[in-house]
């Protein structure tokens, strides 16, 4: 059964007379117990998209699109049945830089409770929130500790931990493991394996491809607010097809091969002032003159690639 399913969404901003267009009929799926990447540059649309599937754009509004969770469109709800029945019941998000938005003159235990008595929670509050800190790897005693007597691995665990509290079936994490040094981050990396291990769903929103790979089934590249390569991490990984998808892996440094890392000429474009035909065509090499008129969408075998060279 499909857990998630988000057809055309739109995402706007709006900066006094310009609107951006940070999300751009952005369609995609996720499957229960999978795990979906989100790969991008800085300001491509990819933590808007999470903010949009939890209906927390601060700023922004959802314009158009819908999305679906178990069959059923939690966009039509009202926002007091999306947040009494499906933000943090059913998806929850580690945001971005969470661990710096603990409070620091509340205990860890203080703040769980928070959550709980905010979704009224009916259970045994202590058990459920010593469980859920033995479950992240993290000893009891960490409940009665304050923010700053944590390093920084174990307060992103406590976030993680405070974003499956209430048992969501899906998780989405943005940049989870930025600003963590590399054991930390394989720590957590191994942390979101073992609850994808266990059941959960994860949407994994990151610009780092070798974290991506460590975990996801399947993977969305998104550039300029559009989805431009969407399939399963083996498709996009050995054989990617959009031309900006391809300049990415060539920008990584790689143990064997290409000593040179090949860099993108030009900008993104301007989300405010949008071409009508592909995105990228500015900074394409194989842009022809359809390229610029019309629009792309190409079907693949296990997703689809925003590129006429495809067609
Ligand atoms: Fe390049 Fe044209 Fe493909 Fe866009 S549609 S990525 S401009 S070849």
């Amino acid at each position: 059964m499909t857990t998630l399913s988000i057809e055309e969404l739109e995402v706007q901003y709006q900066l006094r007379d310009k609107t951006i267009r940070a999300v751009d009929k952005v369609s995609l799926f996720l499957k229960n117990n999978e795990s979906l990447g989100i790969v991008g540059e800085s300001a491509c649309g990819k933590s808007t998209l999470g903010l949009a599937i939890i209906r927390s754009v601060p700023g922004g509004k959802i314009v158009n699109g819908d999305i679906t969770l178990d069959g059923k469109s939690t966009l039509k709800m009202t926002e007091a049945e999306f947040a009494k029945t499906v933000r943090w019941k059913k998806i929850s998000m580690v945001f971005q830089g969470a661990m710096n938005s603990l409070d620091p003159v509340f205990s860890i235990r203080q703040q769980f409770e928070e959550i709980l008595q905010a979704h009224d929670y009916r259970g045994d509050r202590q058990k459920t929130i010593n469980d859920i800190i033995d479950s992240v790897g993290l000893p009891p005693t960490v409940l009665d500790k304050f923010p700053h007597e944590l390093s920084g691995g174990m307060k992103q665990r406590v976030v993680i931990a405070m974003a499956l509290v209430l048992r969501p079936s899906l998780v989405i994490a943005d940049e989870p493991t930025t600003a963590l040094d590399v054991l930390v981050q394989a720590q957590i990396l191994s942390l979101l394996k073992k609850l994808k291990k266990e059941g959960m769903s994860l949407i994994l929103i990151s610009h780092d491809l070798g974290i991506i790979s460590e975990i996801a089934d399947n993977v969305g590249i998104m550039y300029a607010g559009k989805i431009v390569e969407f399939g399963t991490l083996q498709e996009v990984y050995s054989n990617p097809k959009h031309p900006y998808t391809q300049a990415l892996f060539k920008s990584m440094p790689k143990i064997k091969g290409e000593p040179e890392l090949i860099s993108l000429k030009g900008t993104p474009p301007n989300l405010a002032n949008m071409q009508t035909g592909c995105r990228f065509y500015d900074r394409c090499t194989h842009a022809m003159e359809k390229c610029r008129k019309e629009p792309p969408k190409i079907k693949t075998e296990s997703g689809h690639v925003l590129c006429w060279l495809y067609e």
